[in-house]
């Protein structure tokens, strides 16, 4: 492997981009368990093994398509392997969707190991080398990943295909070229209305504004239309499937909305819920990053930029629209958007923990944030 975690890099003939993972290290919080909250999918040669062992501690699942998962407790709690301590008490023989976590091999017209930063092992570990666990999962999955990308690549360019027809295209080298100079700014909500005003309107946006040299939005409404975004963002249909934020202290906090406020609860290792507190959005202050938060804020919108599960996700919204608004538009107003609810969520947590979006306080808004964003629909698909 050559020219590692450069953008572009060719592991043999695949093309892969792990500049994501760049300077990062990786070691599992034995407390956290957050991953073990999401139903693990059990791949075909792994089936025999847990029909064997443990015939009833799978399921068949339907959605999004057929396949065996693992149980989980009481049927929507942790996974059924969750023991005493949160240890793992097949950890040997887990599935691979298990050892994969928190890297995720993103496929569009390439492959980008992407790094899930919910994950609290990623921002306090230090044993492993985030470069060197990613270059040997891509080599491990070389195989599926070719499928993959066959697949990936033509759905793309037709997606190409349909924006120029409709004269909507514009390549992502340029959008985040674009993006660039103009990452510290995505912290002022002022500018992030202004970027979502423009991004609805029916003239193309060539770049994104200049800074803005005087407030143009009512401080009250902003704050209004951010917790919007934010309640938006942290609605589901059913307690189990809303955000979960792990905190310091392995807590699992589980943050959903519901007529216009928070219900605020946390999950037990048997899958039962403590209600908390319901709480009322306009007692959340919004607060703007500060010091050191303002460099983890400018990294992790950055890494955003980079991702190309983000790019697919504007891209999704495109299609999804019918191909009538320019995807420079679209891809501006989706991280305009995400910075709102970021800086929203942010300020949610911090208002629980009583803190401030200092380097700690910005770290625990995106651990509370970056699962979700990883969740979005998108064209191309995680291995
Ligand atoms: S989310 Fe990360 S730190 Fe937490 S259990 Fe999973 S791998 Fe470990
Ligand atoms: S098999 Fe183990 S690692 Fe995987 S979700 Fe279950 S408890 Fe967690």
């Amino acid at each position: 492997m050559s020219g590692r975690g450069q953008e572009g890099t060719s592991l043999l003939d695949l093309e892969v981009d792990m500049s994501e993972l760049e300077g990062r290290t990786f070691t599992c919080d034995d407390k956290c368990g957050l991953c073990c909250l999401c139903q693990a999918e059990v791949l075909p040669h792994e089936v025999p093994f847990f029909k064997r062992d443990h015939p009833s501690r799978v399921v068949m699942k339907s959605e999004p398509h057929r396949h065996v998962a693992l149980a989980l407790k009481g049927g929507e709690g942790p996974c059924t392997f969750l023991g005493v301590n949160r240890r793992c008490e097949i950890y040997s023989s887990r599935p691979h969707y298990c050892r994969q976590f928190p890297f995720h091999l993103y496929i569009s017209t390439r492959v980008q190991v992407e790094l899930d930063l919910s994950c609290r092992g990623v921002w306090y570990g230090g044993r492993e080398d985030a470069l060197v666990t990613g270059g040997k999962m891509v080599a491990e999955n070389r195989e599926a990943l070719l499928r993959a990308l066959r697949e990936s690549r033509a759905v793309y360019r037709e997606f190409e295909a349909n924006c120029a027809d409709s004269g909507i295209y514009r390549a992502p080298e340029g959008l985040r070229r674009n993006v660039a100079p103009r990452i510290k700014e995505l912290s002022d909500v002022q500018y992030l209305a202004k970027v979502l005003d423009l991004s609805a309107e029916e003239e193309e946006m060539e770049a994104l504004p200049a800074p803005l040299s005087s407030p143009q939005y009512d401080p009250k409404e902003l704050k209004a239309s951010a917790a919007e975004t934010g309640l938006e963002s942290l609605s589901s249909d059913d307690v189990y499937s809303a955000p979960v934020y792990c905190d310091p202290e392995g807590k699992w906090n589980i943050l959903l909305s519901k007529n216009g406020k928070v219900e605020w609860s946390v999950m037990n290792d048997d899958g039962s819920l403590d209600p908390r507190r319901t709480i009322d959005p306009k007692q959340v202050p919004l607060l703007v990053p500060e010091g050191q938060g303002l460099d983890v804020f400018c990294s992790y919108m950055s890494t955003l930029n980079r991702r190309d599960s983000m790019y697919g996700y504007a891209c999704f919204l495109v299609d999804d629209y019918g191909y009538e608004d320019y995807l420079s538009n679209t891809y501006y107003g989706a991280l305009a958007a995400a910075a709102m609810d970021l800086l929203w969520r942010s300020s949610l947590i911090a208002h629980i923990r009583g803190g401030k979006l200092d380097r700690q306080g910005m770290i625990e808004g995106i651990i509370a944030y970056d699962m979700d964003r990883l969740d979005a629909p998108a064209i191309g698909a995680f291995l």
